[in-house]
């Protein structure tokens, strides 16, 4: 499951400061989620979110998928040098945590919390179910990043980017800085690359924050099938992809 191009919050852009503050400490301040980086900048950070649900681990022991950690999408980005950012859920961790540990320490990657079982953090939120416990699955995904990286940085994504003021303050209370996007790249729900590739480059400007997917979506092999146009069209605009911390300033 994943964020459509309409998802909670995705209209308000247009609403947000150009510029985010300095902020000491993300719980010190608002606890609006950031949406985009600097707009003074030809940097872009491209998100990659590491979905697993109960569901999509039941796919895999039925042998109906046989892998949400993509290892043709993680080759590309390597060889074409394409700094990102995956947002992992803990049970993709579990799942993969030969891969997920090879991408935390790839120095041109960085690692982020995508929440535990991808459960909703407010409901309705595409069919998904909500979590019970919001810190829970913060704390239990957060102990798995700090055993990948102890200094990976403490973004959060909403699974299927769906939140509330109760879901933000939960966020802010475990230290975490939510990041949902500017540009959603549609890869949950496309059809083919062409249309992953339109849609993101038409969003897309110095600073923005992209949503996309490593694994999840089917037909699987979309988004990789999009990645080479993609960073062709950001260097054809000038636009540098860079990790969100590099981005937003935090490292
Ligand atoms: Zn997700």
């Amino acid at each position: 499951m994943a964020p459509r191009p309409m998802a909670a919050g995705a209209g308000r852009e247009t609403a947000r400061p150009a510029e985010p503050s300095p902020r000491p400490s993300p719980a010190a301040s608002s606890l609006d989620p950031v949406r985009h980086g600097p707009r003074k900048t030809a940097m872009v950070a491209l998100t990659f979110d590491a979905d697993m649900t109960s569901y999509m681990e039941g796919q895999l022991d039925r042998g109906e998928v046989d892998s949400y950690a993509n290892p043709r999408l993680i080759a590309e980005l390597r060889r074409l040098k394409v700094p990102a950012t995956f947002f992992m859920t803990g049970l993709w961790i579990e799942r993969y945590p030969r891969v997920a540990a090879g991408l935390a320490a790839d120095p041109l990657f960085e690692v982020a919390d995508h929440s535990y079982d991808h459960k909703a953090f407010t409901t309705p939120c595409y069919g998904l179910g909500r979590t019970d416990d919001m810190r829970r699955s913060l704390r239990r995904t957060e102990a798995l990043l700090d055993r990948l990286d102890p200094r990976h940085p403490r973004f959060f994504r909403f699974p299927g980017g769906c939140f509330d003021r109760a879901a933000l303050k939960a966020v802010a209370a475990e230290g975490l800085t939510p990041v949902q996007w500017d540009v959603i790249s549609g890869d949950a729900f496309a059809t083919s690359a062409d249309a992953i590739v339109r849609q993101t480059l038409a969003g897309v400007r110095g600073g923005s924050v992209v949503a996309l997917h490593l694994g999840g979506g089917k037909p699987s092999g979309l988004t990789d099938d999009a990645l080479p146009a993609i960073v062709r069209g950001l260097g054809e605009r000038k636009l540098r992809p860079v990790t969100l911390s590099t981005l937003l300033g935090r490292r």
